[in-house]
């Protein structure tokens, strides 16, 4: 049993759950990385870690993998439903199966990843939810029509938990980042699309490292327990 909590993240296989992962075993904690690449978590080589094949759509999964890394290291402490993907696309030519996995994963997922650690945090009457939403849940872009939907949906449900969860002394946290250089457009099939981004990037001079908003998650974490950073909102100085 490691000394320090653990810390559980979906979607750990790249971008900012990697470098969550990262800055989280820099400090010390134990962790349980899901994603469907286990190839790549295993590639991290990070210590104290458990490492499952876990695709958030999947209920049992998540559960399973919770079990886990519970029966190794003790409860989940902080859970980051961060598994995501980004099918941006012109809504009048995007085949709506592109619609279903935005909202199966970005939707439906958070929920089974919250529904496997929510009693048990209320129980204990202590833990942390960190939900990945986006500057693009709180205003609307081009050609980010379900995307903005889906990440819409995050926040108002990281609201409503928040205030429930709060007579349980069970934080929630929003993370809303704007352009992050990740690999998060290999899921933009639209080219239109993708030379949009790709210009309006530039012309922001482009995204801000993952490790930067990993650094915020685990110094706000970190802050005492009664204390809770409700929303980071990052985004390159720039975007709009
Ligand atoms: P990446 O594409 O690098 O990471 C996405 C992660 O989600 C991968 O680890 C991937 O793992 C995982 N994932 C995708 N689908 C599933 C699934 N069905 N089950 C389990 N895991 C899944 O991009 P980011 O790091 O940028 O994305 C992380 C989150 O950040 C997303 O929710 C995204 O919407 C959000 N975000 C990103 C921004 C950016 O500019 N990069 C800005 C705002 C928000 P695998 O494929 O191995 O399963």
């Amino acid at each position: 049993m490691a000394d320090k909590p653990l810390i559980a993240i979906t979607g750990a296989s790249s971008g900012i759950g990697e470098a969550t992962a990262r800055a989280f075993a820099d400090a010390g904690y134990p962790l349980l990385l899901m994603a469907r690449r286990v190839e790549r978590m295993e590639a991290l080589n990070l210590p104290n870690a458990v490492i499952r094949d876990v695709d958030v759509r999947d209920r049992a999964a998540i559960a399973e993998a919770v079990a886990a890394g519970e029966a190794r290291f003790g409860p989940v402490d902080l859970m980051f439903a961060n598994a995501g993907v980004a099918h941006l696309a012109d809504i009048a030519r995007q085949p709506p199966e592109e619609w279903d996995a935005m909202i199966d994963i970005n939707t439906k997922g958070v929920m089974n990843t919250v529904h496997a650690v929510l009693n048990g945090m209320i129980a204990r009457r202590r833990g942390t939810l960190v939900m990945m939403s986006s500057i693009a849940g709180r205003k609307v872009y081009p050609d980010h029509t379900v995307y903005c939907g889906t990440k819409f949906f995050v926040h108002a449900v990281s609201e409503s938990l928040r205030e429930h969860l709060s007579q349980y002394d069970v934080r929630v946290q929003v993370i809303s980042p704007g352009v992050i250089e990740t690999e998060v457009l290999s899921g933009v099939k639209d080219e239109a699309t993708l030379a949009a981004y790709r210009a309006n990037k530039a012309a922001m001079g482009g995204g801000i490292g993952a490790e930067h908003v990993a650094n915020l998650i685990l110094a706000t974490y970190e802050m005492p327990q009664n204390a809770l950073v409700q929303e980071i909102v990052l985004t390159p100085t720039r975007q709009r």
